[in-house]
């Protein structure tokens, strides 16, 4: 498994990142501690997890399944979700922060976040709060790198030139939706982050499962996967279903699977560090990790974007 730098930083991560928003929600401790520990086999050094995540579990589950192996890999998490009924448990101001971090470190049984997250903008706390908070509680050894998650292009640059300012902490990276079927930020937040340095680590790569080839178009999603149950039949498109099947004979002509394109393409973007991929099973890890092997040409990432473009 390659690894990568994250931005304008030092820190390493494999390309291949496992998400976990599926535990403690969709699946148990063990079918979780299974997850981590084929991404490990695979050679994933990444995890990424919330405060948010199953009701606060997934940090639980995360942190027992990493036992043993706390320096080896790099360990996200996030804060500014709401994760109670009071006024203090949600957002980026100082006060909520600093008890989101000690609360998050408990829950992964660690003394340290390499690297902490804003989960969403938060409209009432003005960063320059947020951003020297993070300071000190990376003096205070308790976080090594902080990013932002699902900020507008302004706010990457907004964010940034005050860390500047400040000769202080800054987002070293943005997370945010991106895919062959959701390429929206590419208008404003990917060029924001290429200017100034800050890596792009996209979520959802997979659309949910759909760019896995798995969900068929007039046919029911199969049984136990998430787009099953109805939940998701109105987002199930004619449209997306369009772009799959381009993608299909695109990858038949090229002898690529979907899931290569799907990751292979996120992987040949210069400000993608690492793509973020969510797993149920083992065999899910595997197979991406066998995907994020692939480093598709020149061609085949122009075929791809003709392929996919979005009307703006
Ligand atoms: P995703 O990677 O697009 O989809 C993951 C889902 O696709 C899996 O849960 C699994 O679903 C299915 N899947 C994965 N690999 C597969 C394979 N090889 N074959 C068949 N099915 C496969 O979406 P995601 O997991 O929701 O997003 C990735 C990560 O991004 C999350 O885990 C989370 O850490 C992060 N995230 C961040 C934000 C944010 O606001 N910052 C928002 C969302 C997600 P089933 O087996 O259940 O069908």
């Amino acid at each position: 498994m390659d690894l990568r730098v994250i931005g304008r930083s030092g820190l390493k991560v494999s390309v291949l990142g496992l998400g976990c928003n599926n535990f403690g929600s969709r699946i148990d401790e063990a079918a979780a501690a299974a997850v981590v520990d084929a991404s490990l086999a695979a050679g994933i050094t990444f995890f990424d997890t919330s405060n948010s995540y199953g009701e606060g579990e997934s940090e639980k589950f995360l942190g027992r399944a990493l036992q043993g192996h706390r320096d080896e890999v790099v360990v996200a998490t996030k804060f500014s979700s709401r994760v109670g009924e009071s006024p203090y448990e949600v957002g980026a101001s100082r006060k909520h922060l600093v008890a989101a971090c000690e609360r998050s470190l408990r829950s992964l049984g660690t003394d340290y976040i390499d690297l902490y997250y804003q989960h969403f903008p938060d409209p009432e706390t003005p960063v320059e709060e947020t951003l020297a908070a993070l300071d000190d509680l990376v003096r205070a050894g308790k976080v090594r790198y902080a990013a932002s998650s699902n900020f507008a292009g302004w706010q990457i640059v907004e964010a940034e030139l005050l860390a500047a300012a400040r000769h202080g902490t800054r987002f070293i990276a943005s997370q945010s939706e991106w895919s062959l079927l959701e390429r929206g930020i590419e208008a404003e937040v990917v060029p924001a982050c290429a200017a100034y340095h800050v890596g792009v680590i996209p979520y959802f790569p997979l659309a949910s499962g759909l760019l896995t080839g798995k969900y068929e178009r007039g046919r029911p999603a199969p049984e136990g996967t998430r787009l099953a149950g109805g939940r998701y039949r109105d987002w199930l498109t004619d449209a997306k279903f369009d772009v799959i099947a381009r993608l299909v004979d695109l990858g038949a002509e090229h002898g690529r699977s979907l899931l290569e394109l799907a990751i292979g393409w996120l992987l040949a973007q210069p400000v993608v560090p690492s793509v973020l991929v969510g797993a149920t099973r083992p065999e899910q890890v595997t197979a991406n990790a066998r995907a994020a092997e692939v480093r598709l040409s020149a061609e085949e990432v122009a075929a791809v974007s003709a392929a996919t473009a979005q009307e703006s």
